[in-house]
């Protein structure tokens, strides 16, 4: 890799972009939407795009918001907001994943809608970009709570997506399970081929139209794409000393797959507290630990850290893989690691990203890292639309292809621009999407 010479937006806290003002977008410096929408003007004017689909890709197509009512276990009823934003679908249906968590809001919806077009665009896969929420805490619902406001979600939205329109997936707070609920619910009730209805969501159970693969998809890739990368910048996965942030679906299966690569996972720290062990902590114990608590504090055979101590830890490679703009410029001065490879979507504020690019930290962006997940929801949603079924060779061998083939098309972007990886990203995925809006024109 060679040195980065123009950093992205976000990192050089740039001036703001001329396309805010003209939709009349606020101010607010912090806003996660800005902050993404920020970095995708400032890759789309190093490769000149088109002003008008400047424009439509800095807004959503749609933005739908829901409200519904869910009965709870003691008889009486909630009222439940939700999201479904639609961002771009230009290159195919709307794709994305929805998640429950209590932090849920309009724009960091947006953002992360905007995130999956960027991402289906750098991969080449044939989907937009989507993205949903429920506010709620699912900890706190009963397993009957939780099925009964999955399936009041899918009948909210139930018209406004469908297999070749809008195709959810898991996200924070959401697993297999919730899938199969919502699936069922749009097939009980679609007007359509029933069967065919199974397609209106990925990540389901294997025996519900899963695939192999999915649920380790994003932790997988996130390994594939540092195997292909970090030994070009004299890292080699073998020893190398890693730190994770979160230890849920994505970085639990993340460390699981790097320890067995030879990595060695030195400190782990999610919403129960922090862990080290110079000596590396067992991931597969770490994993069982986790199933059984809820959490990572309380392992046995590591030390309790507290945040700072986790983030000063020594590595060659952190891993965010938790919620956005966890990085801030306090934690980004912590840090002491050589790469960034983001398994969250945004894991930074912009506070953060400036931090890290003062202190010369390699980012490998989220839309790259972490697209290994929705690249699996597409083998799925594939083998269903089919009715194939493929075996776990050959989902990992069509994933490594598509990640390694992505970062390679990543680091020939900024070879060609001299900018740094996150601007690299977002301009591949630009120069695809502006190439298929050249092709079909704008309507009418
Ligand atoms: P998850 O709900 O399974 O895990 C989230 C993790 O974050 C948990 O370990 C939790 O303890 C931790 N966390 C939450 N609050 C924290 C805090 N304050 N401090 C420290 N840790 C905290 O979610 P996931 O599916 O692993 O997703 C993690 C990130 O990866 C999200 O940004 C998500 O959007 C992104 N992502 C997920 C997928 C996927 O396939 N699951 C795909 C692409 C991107």
């Amino acid at each position: 890799m060679t040195t980065a010479t123009t950093p992205s937006a976000a990192a050089t806290g740039a001036t703001r972009d001329p396309i805010f003002d003209e939709l009349g977008f606020p101010t607010d410096p912090d806003n996660l939407y800005l902050q993404t929408c920020g970095t995708m003007l400032n890759s789309a004017e190093l490769i000149d795009l088109k002003h008008r689909v400047r424009i439509i890709l800095a807004q959503p197509k749609n933005e739908i918001m829901v409200h519904f009512p869910v009965r709870m276990d003691d008889g009486h009823h909630r009222l439940f907001k939700g999201y479904r934003i639609q961002h771009n679908n230009a290159l195919g249906p709307y794709k994305g994943g929805f998640r429950f968590h209590e932090d849920v809001h309009l724009d960091d919806v947006k953002s992360l809608a905007m995130l999956m077009t960027m991402k289906c665009a750098l991969v080449r896969i044939p989907f937009g970009g989507g993205k949903g929420g429920v506010k709620c805490d699912p900890r706190g619902l009963s397993e009957g709570e939780l099925q009964r406001l999955s399936r009041r979600y899918c009948s909210a939205i139930a018209d406004q997506i469908g297999p070749d329109v809008d195709i959810p997936a898991p996200d924070v707070g959401t697993n297999a399970q919730i899938m199969a609920w919502f699936a069922d619910t749009y097939m009980m009730s679609s007007a359509g081929d029933h069967h065919d209805g199974l397609r209106v969501v990925t990540g389901k159970p294997v025996e519900f139209g899963g695939s192999a693969g999915r649920e380790k998809a994003t932790g997988q890739g996130v390994a594939d794409v540092l195997a292909e990368m970090l030994p070009g910048i004299g890292i080699p996965v073998e020893g190398m000393k890693v730190s994770l942030l979160g230890f849920g679906n994505v970085n639990g299966w993340g460390g699981r797959i790097l320890q067995d690569m030879g990595a060695k996972i030195v400190a782990v720290m999610d919403h129960t507290g922090g862990l080290r062990n110079d000596n590396g902590i067992d991931c597969h114990k770490l994993f069982e630990h986790n199933m059984k608590t809820r959490g990572v504090a309380g392992f046995a055979d590591a030390d309790a850290i507290g945040e700072e101590d986790f983030y000063r830890t020594p590595v060659d490679v952190f891993i965010p893989g938790a919620l956005e703009q966890m990085i801030k410029q306090k934690q980004a001065s912590w840090l002491d690691c050589k790469v960034m490879a983001e398994a969250a979507n945004a894991p930074c504020d912009p506070s953060g990203e400036r931090e890290l690019s003062a202190k010369g930290i390699e980012v490998i962006p989220a839309i790259l890292a972490n697209a290994g997940g929705v690249t699996v929801s597409y083998f799925e949603w594939l083998q269903n639309k089919t009715s194939q079924i493929w075996d776990a060779e050959r989902v990992d061998t069509e994933l490594n292809r598509h990640m390694c083939v992505a970062a390679r098309r990543t680091l020939a972007t900024r070879a060609r621009y001299g900018c740094d990886m996150r601007t690299a990203a977002f301009a591949t995925a630009l120069e695809h999407i502006g190439a298929v809006y050249k092709v079909r024109g704008i309507f009418p």
